[in-house]
């Protein structure tokens, strides 16, 4: 039995904060804000995952009102969500998605974010794509004023 979800997040730009995407660490002037390390790719992916499980959003699970999750790694909330894949009796079966940001050049650091991801996740790189396109200049993302992502993923009964 499959079960399919679909996420979606945006991040405001910044001075003065780590630009971490996929759990990856890219050299910017920028990073992106929020109440946890605002990874939006894994934000996206968390999402995903919870919809796909039919167990609400990533807010009901981690309220940025919770001093618990101020300025921590998105990376580990992806494994708690990883966890609830395991206890419905699911697995991975992949993961597709896609980050809008007009700079920086994002293609030397996707794979090491697949590896990231595939790691946290219990999955080979193969089954998680990463793509990033800019906005064409236009919107938020196109005047550098953000970040957003989307993820559909697939999960498997055991
Ligand atoms: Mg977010």
């Amino acid at each position: 039995m499959f079960r399919i979800g679909f996420g979606y997040d945006v991040h405001r730009l910044v001075e003065g904060r780590p630009l971490i995407l996929g759990g990856v660490e890219i050299p910017y002037p920028f990073g992106l804000e929020g109440h946890s390390d605002a990874d939006v790719l894994t934000h996206a992916i968390i999402d995903a995952i919870i919809g796909a499980l039919g167990a609400g959003d990533i807010g009901q699970h981690f309220p940025d009102t919770d001093p618990k999750y101020k300025g921590v790694s998105s990376l580990s909330m992806l494994r708690t969500v990883m966890d609830l894949i395991k206890d419905d009796g699911y697995r991975l079966n992949n993961l597709d998605t896609t980050i809008t940001a007009q700079a920086p050049k994002l293609a030397p650091h996707l794979s090491n974010m697949r590896e990231r991801l595939a790691q946290t996740l219990e999955a080979s790189v193969s089954q998680i794509n990463i793509k990033a396109t800019t906005s064409e200049g236009l919107g938020f993302c196109g005047r550098r004023e953000g970040m957003e992502a989307f993820a559909v993923v697939s999960l498997v009964k055991e």
